[in-house]
Parts: C-alpha cells; sequence; structure tokens
C-alpha cells in the first residue's frame, strides 16, 4: 500500500481540516460544529458513519477488499480546552474562553487524513473502525461511548490511540510496553470545626489549625506509606476557608488530585487519606469527610500491542527514532478505558522541540502541522500490518 506524501494534496487538506478546527474548538459533549464536519468528510470519503454515542461521538467503519473477521479501532479525541488562547495567527480560536489547547484538532485531522487514504486504498483484509471521540479533557467520553456500547456496535480485536507530544522531536515516536499515562482522582475534604472569634480561638474548634495538620499528614502517604518503587503522586490544589480577619470559620475546604500508575497504589492512596482525614480530624475534635472520586484509570498499554506498534513506527521513521526510554507521564487519559476493554496501545507522536517550551494545555499551544501527515501514515502502516492481505 503505498503512503500519503507531504507534497500531496491529502497533506494540504489535512493542514486546512486541522486549522480549522483549531479556529472552532468546542468542549466536552458540545463538538457539535467539530462533529457535523467529521460525518461530512467521512461521507465525502465514501463510509458509512454512526453518530450519536457520547453525544458527539463519530463512528466509521471501513471495509478492506478481502474479507475477513479481523477489525481494528483507530480513535482520535475531538475536544478542546476551556482556556483563552493567546495567540493571533490567522486560525487562532474564534470561541472565546475555548481552545484546542492539547492538539486534539491535530488527532482529528491525521484520523481523517487516514481515513480518506484507507478508503481510496482497501488493499486490507478485515475492517478498520474509525473512532472520533468527544470530551476527553476529564469528561470520561470514551468510558460513555463504550458504556453506550460502541464495542459491541462496533467489535475489534484491538484499539489504538496517538497523542502530538512536545519535547519530542518532529519525525519522532515514543513507545510505552505498559503504563503511559497516570490514573487521575480528585478529592474534597471537608473540615467542619466550630467557628467562633479570632481573639478567642478555645472558644470553638479551628478548621484551619487542623487543614494545616492535615495537609502536612498526607505528604507522608506518598513518601512513607507507597513502596518507592511505585510512582504516586497527592497533589493538595485548592484551599477554600474563611473571609475575616477576627472569625475563626466553621468549616475549611481542602481538593486535590491523585495520580498513580496500578490500582493497587491508587487503593492505597484513597485508604490512607480516608484514615487520615478521619483520625487527624477527630484527634483536633473536629469532623473530616472525605469525597474521593476516580476519574480516570492508568493508561496501560498491552504489551504484544506495544511492540506492534514499535514495528509499525520503525518501519516508517527507523528505530532510531522510535523511543523506548521516555517515562511516562503523570497526566491522565480517558483512552485508559478504551483499553480496559480491549487490548491495544496509546502512543505518542513528536510535535517538536520549540525552544519557547511550551507545552500541551499553555495558551500558546498549536499543534505542528508538519507532523500531519507521518501521524496519518502511521496509521495506514498499522492498518496494513494489522490487517495484512494473507
Ligand atoms: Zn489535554
Ligand atoms: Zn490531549
Amino acid at each position: 500500500m503505498k503512503l500519503i506524501t507531504t507534497e500531496g494534496v491529502l497533506h494540504q487538506a489535512m493542514r486546512e481540516w486541522r486549522q480549522d478546527l483549531h479556529a472552532h474548538p468546542e468542549t466536552a459533549f458540545e463538538e457539535h460544529r467539530t462533529s457535523a464536519k467529521v460525518v461530512e468528510l467521512l461521507t465525502s470519503f465514501g463510509l458509512e458513519v454512526t453518530t450519536g454515542l457520547a453525544e458527539t461521538g463519530v463512528v466509521a467503519a471501513l471495509k478492506g477488499n478481502v474479507q475477513s473477521d479481523r477489525a481494528i479501532g483507530l480513535r482520535a479525541d475531538m475536544d478542546a480546552l476551556n482556556l483563552q488562547e493567546l495567540n493571533t495567527f490567522s486560525h487562532c480560536s474564534k470561541h472565546k474562553g475555548k481552545m484546542h489547547g492539547c492538539g486534539h484538532d491535530g488527532h482529528t485531522a491525521m484520523l481523517l487524513g487516514a481515513a480518506k487514504h484507507l478508503s481510496e486504498n482497501r488493499d486490507f483484509a478485515g475492517t478498520v473502525v474509525f473512532i472520533f471521540q468527544p470530551a476527553e479533557e476529564g469528561e470520561s467520553g470514551a468510558k460513555v461511548m463504550c458504556d453506550e456500547g460502541l464495542f459491541e456496535q462496533f467489535p475489534v480485536d484491538a484499539v489504538y490511540g496517538m497523542h502530538n507530544w512536545p519535547g519530542l522531536e518532529v519525525g519522532c515516536f515514543a513507545i510505552h510496553s505498559g503504563p503511559v499515562m497516570a490514573s487521575m482522582d480528585v478529592f474534597d475534604i471537608t473540615i467542619t470545626g466550630q467557628g467562633c472569634h479570632g481573639g478567642m480561638p478555645h472558644m470553638g474548634v479551628d478548621p484551619v489549625a487542623v487543614a494545616g495538620q492535615l495537609i502536612g499528614s498526607l505528604q507522608h502517604i506518598v513518601s512513607r506509606t507507597l513502596n518507592p518503587l511505585e510512582s504516586g503522586v497527592v497533589s493538595i490544589t485548592q484551599m477554600h476557608g474563611g473571609d475575616a480577619y477576627n472569625v475563626v470559620p466553621d468549616s475549611v475546604v481542602l481538593s486535590g488530585t491523585c495520580r498513580t500508575f496500578s490500582a493497587e497504589a491508587q487503593d492505597l492512596i484513597e485508604s490512607k487519606m480516608q484514615q487520615q482525614v478521619r483520625s487527624i480530624c477527630e484527634a483536633f475534635g473536629a469532623a473530616g469527610e472525605l469525597d474521593y472520586r476516580r476519574i480516570y484509570p492508568s493508561a496501560i498499554n498491552d504489551v504484544k500491542h506495544a511492540a506492534i506498534c514499535a514495528d509499525v513506527t520503525q518501519a516508517l521513521v527507523g528505530e532510531r527514532q522510535v523511543k523506548h526510554d521516555l517515562p511516562p507521564s503523570m497526566g491522565a487519559e480517558d483512552f485508559a478505558f478504551m483499553l480496559q476493554e480491549r487490548p491495544g496501545a496509546y502512543i505518542w507522536i513528536g510535535n517538536g522541540t520549540a525552544e519557547d517550551g511550551r507545552g500541551l494545555h499553555n495558551p500558546y499551544y498549536d499543534f505542528n502541522d508538519d507532523i500531519l501527515t507521518l501521524g496519518a501514515n502511521y496509521w495506514v502502516t498499522l492498518v496494513q500490518s494489522q490487517l495484512a492481505l494473507p
């Protein structure tokens, strides 16, 4: 099968799609314009399109020229962030407070490019399922699609994802055999004391002082109870309480996030937090309540499928350009839910090492159009390899 070339019209088309998406960012489950554009393009490529999964999700199955029961899923996320873009170039966001600051505009354009190319070059055996997913940024669009029957409606043997990665050179890929992205949990701790006069603290129970004890104590979970060879983070990112100089408030709320790479570490952190919140608050005569919510599990690549992705990327860019030694990210990714349903792998494609060092979720971020063709060719080559002609 031939590949897409950077000189060809498809490269230019992907660039236009990408910049149009960048200019019209939409967030969780509201990707209506984006979704309509994806439907319109897929339909123009001759694909039959299914809509409505997770509100704005779009799925299309493409059969190869040779009949086979084999099927693989390729997934792109379509959503933007609630972030005010600070760029001023011509394709900058037209939607105030919304921005494609994570490069999902590029993910959508690359998968569309692969769909177009494969629809014109069907020399493969089996079915490719193109999955355009909404609401990756904290809203579990992948889980909603799975819960609404994605893989029952479109049975696949494996599912693959890809994220653009700033800091990794253009022309490079990074593959992780095992954990690639951390789990993401969030928590709110309410410490209820008894409000009183700031000059007479003995008349009440000060929840601010209890919060101080608890903050120090919670940092012992990772440093003292988690196996040092395991990774874990407990970050308290918000403190709310009080609004006067001379009043001890009635309550204080601490909120934050926890990250791990294993269910065991996740269980340990949650149970230790539960124990500390209860016992420390009690020791000081306050009441503590922990609301701990698991948002995304850790994304764990199947070893066999990570090796498949390594072979495919090496065939594309050569062995030296495929990195196996990058540490996994403490960021989270809802593709983890798809990986719980089907084996597969999630890889990183280099977005370049810009000197400004601006990373994902930065208000100046912009997906690098120079990698569109390489990314689309990764999908094409993966199909070629996994749905190889007999
Ligand atoms: Zn993101
Ligand atoms: Zn992202």
